[in-house]
């Protein structure tokens, strides 16, 4: 039935990916089901989306009231779920104001467009420039595409938009050597996620703060995958302890439910004014009900004093497995974001664990990451280093 099922997908479906040959249906807690009923330990959470695990009463219960009050009713209104949202995101991100979008890609573009306003309002020209890093992924519309670091990514889609320039990650030489009177921003993850998992160096993320504060040039954080607690602070740059100008966030926020979001200060939020930006769904009642319960969520059960606990632990599972093969060059990252990086491409190794009931996803070709939800205890981490230790044999 299975393969029926996915021939007949395949018939219809772009081919935009190359999925693995199963058809999930259902989850609970850290487990997915197959349309089998076959159960996979997940350390994928969807690519760092599913943070509270699948079926959370608490979470589930809100969404199906929502559900039945009001889903949309366009930014032309205010709704209650809105409002209490993002009261609660700048909170807890420390930033002053935000601007909800329907995907991550889309709170780059809302970053890349206040970028260019802040700079043109400023300075009274157009053309500004972006610093990006090489190996960075921000999205795939062409504005978030252009500062993605990847050239396969890029290249197809060209010309796309004018103005970036790519820096190495780590190489404060290579981001000064790129700074102009025209550079209006700096776009970087803290933790570079699709890249393969390289933290960014303390010293490397202090010093682009400083020259972003020397030449009044915008320090935007895509924290898209390594905010909303992966690190065991809300977001990564507290991790850091240097803040950005503008943060972006989606993955996580909305578990599950498609919502992102960039969020400024004060001072540069101000420069986008009515008639700049704008979004039909973004932010709907429905979206920003699931952001209120997440972050509600995450205070009432401790989410980050439990990925501070179990982090470490899993730090020194991969470590272990790493000192006892060959085949791993390297482990890197910061609380329940790591990657282990292999001298071969993890493809087969991770049709192997699925095969074994562990959902795993790589970064790269070489790398497998492991984004488990934040509910993670130490016994499911050693079902998963159990079974990834059989997948490598
Ligand atoms: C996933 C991701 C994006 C794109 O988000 P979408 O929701 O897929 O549009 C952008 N930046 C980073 C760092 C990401 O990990």
């Amino acid at each position: 039935m299975v393969n029926n099922l996915i021939e007949e997908a395949e018939k219809v479906l772009f081919k935009t990916y190359k999925r693995y040959q199963i058809i999930l249906d259902k989850g609970e807690g850290v487990y997915l089901y197959d349309i089998n009923g076959k159960k996979y330990l997940d350390f994928s959470a969807g690519i760092g989306v599913y943070a509270l695990g699948y079926a959370n009463i608490k979470f589930n219960n809100a969404l199906k009231q929502q559900i039945d009050k009001l889903l949309h009713t366009s930014n032309y209104y205010y709704n209650l779920p809105s409002i209490n949202a993002a009261k609660k995101i700048t909170k807890v991100s420390g930033m002053d104001r935000v601007f909800f979008t329907n995907s991550g890609t889309e709170a780059v573009e809302g970053a890349i467009k206040l970028a260019r306003r802040y700079y043109y309002d400023k300075y009274n020209i157009a053309n500004s420039e972006i610093i990006s890093m090489n190996s960075s992924f921000h999205g795939r519309s062409m504005g978030a595409l252009s500062v993605t670091g990847t050239k396969k990514y890029r290249e197809p889609f060209e010309p796309l938009i004018g103005g970036v320039k790519f820096a190495n990650f780590n190489d404060i030489e290579s981001v000064k050597s790129l700074i102009n009177k025209k550079t209006a921003a700096i776009i970087l993850e803290p933790i570079q996620g699709e890249g393969g998992i390289y933290p960014a160096d303390k010293d490397f993320i202090n010093e682009v703060k400083k020259i972003c504060v020397e030449s009044d040039i915008l320090l935007i954080f895509d924290e898209i995958q390594c905010g909303m607690g992966r690190t065991g602070e809300y977001f990564a740059y507290q991790y850091y302890n240097v803040k950005p100008d503008v943060l972006t966030v989606a993955k996580a926020l909305g578990c599950g439910v498609p919502v992102g979001a960039f969020l400024a200060s004060e001072k540069v939020a101000g420069y986008l004014v009515p008639g700049d930006h704008g979004t039909t769904y973004g932010g709907n009642p429905f979206v920003t009900e699931a952001v209120n319960k997440v972050i509600e969520i995450y205070e009432e059960d401790e989410i980050l004093k439990k990925v501070k606990e179990v982090s470490g632990y899993l730090f020194e599972k991969l470590e272990e497995v790493k000192s006892k093969h060959d085949i791993i060059v390297d482990h890197r990252g910061i609380g329940l974001m790591q990657g282990l990086e292999f001298s071969i491409p993890v493809g087969p190794i991770i049709n192997k664990a699925i095969e074994n009931g562990l959902i795993l996803i790589a970064a790269g070709t070489n790398v497998i990451r492991f984004l488990p939800p934040l509910i993670i205890k130490k016994e499911e981490i050693d079902d998963m280093i159990n079974i990834l230790i059989k997948s490598l044999k």
